[in-house]
């Protein structure tokens, strides 16, 4: 299993000095399992993975799993280059609360007037898939699990296993609902990588509570009350520079020593 971090910016992208090390690009992950390639979230970090792809003789089958549908995770579609290949299959999967259908949100962002080429007419054949609120599914030798988290809309936790070995992404969640943070405490249990929203400082939280996201010092808790391995914060604020990052990283060590910070092409299981 193969884990690359294409992006870790909440919010919008950023660019420029203060952003370098750990990178400005939106919500993205990919997981490599030899059979197929998996994609968490299309933020604009999606454009290095079409881009690194476009390089392959033979592009595998993509299946992209939403957290969420807010702008941030879905803003890097149209970049992404084998959804305008033929032959190329992708299957994008996602759970929505709310009435309006999450497909149509996606060809919104992926379509006229706001892009020049409609997605189901790009090139790739692609699939919708609606997944339940909770559940589990088999997908290229990984056994992907997902678990609701609080969020305006709600978004999804994902937990994938490969051979014994397995990671938890959780972008975008509040804690404050005690079912859900129960929930997701069990749902981390035993995974040797948890990558945890950290939006927030302490200081910053009481002014953005509701909005759905976490502080560093809340993830450094839940990684050391679920027990895992390694802790990545992600969903970083997107005026927080690299140095301020280092010093929340510093700062989460004291909670959970084995903690450092989500940052672009960063490769976590080889
Ligand atoms: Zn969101």
């Amino acid at each position: 299993m193969r884990v690359i971090i294409h992006g870790a910016r909440s919010g919008r992208p950023v660019s420029g000095a203060p952003y370098r090390r750990y990178g400005g690009s939106t919500s993205c992950f990919s997981v490599e399992t030899g059979q197929g390639l998996i994609i968490l979230d299309a933020g604009t970090g999606l454009a290095s993975i079409g881009e690194e792809l476009a390089r392959r003789a033979t592009v595998p089958p993509i299946a992209i799993f939403f957290t969420h549908f807010h702008l941030d995770h879905v803003m890097g579609l149209p970049a992404f280059q084998p959804f305008y290949q033929r032959g190329v299959e992708v299957t994008l999967r996602g759970y929505a609360e709310q009435a309006a259908p999450w497909p149509h949100t996606l060809k919104t962002v992926f379509g006229k007037p706001l892009w020049p080429v409609e997605l189901l007419e790009a090139g790739a054949a692609i699939r919708f898939e609606d997944l339940p609120r909770q559940g589990s599914l088999a997908v290229s030798g990984a056994t992907v699990s997902w678990c609701p988290l609080w969020h305006p809309q709600t978004s999804l936790s994902y937990r994938l296993e490969v051979a014994g070995r397995a990671i938890v992404l959780a972008t975008d969640g509040e804690h404050g609902q005690a079912d859900l943070d129960r929930a997701f405490l069990e749902f981390c249990r035993g995974a040797e990588v948890l990558i945890h929203d950290a939006q927030y400082t302490p200081d910053d939280y009481p002014r953005h509570r509701g909005w759905g996201h976490t502080t560093w010092e809340q993830a450094a808790r839940r990684a050391a009350q679920a027990g895992v391995g390694r802790l990545i914060l992600t969903s970083h604020d997107p005026s927080r520079s690299d140095d301020e990052i280092d010093r929340i990283v510093e700062q989460a060590k004291r909670i959970f020593p084995n903690t450092s910070a989500a940052a672009e092409q960063m490769v976590l299981a080889d």
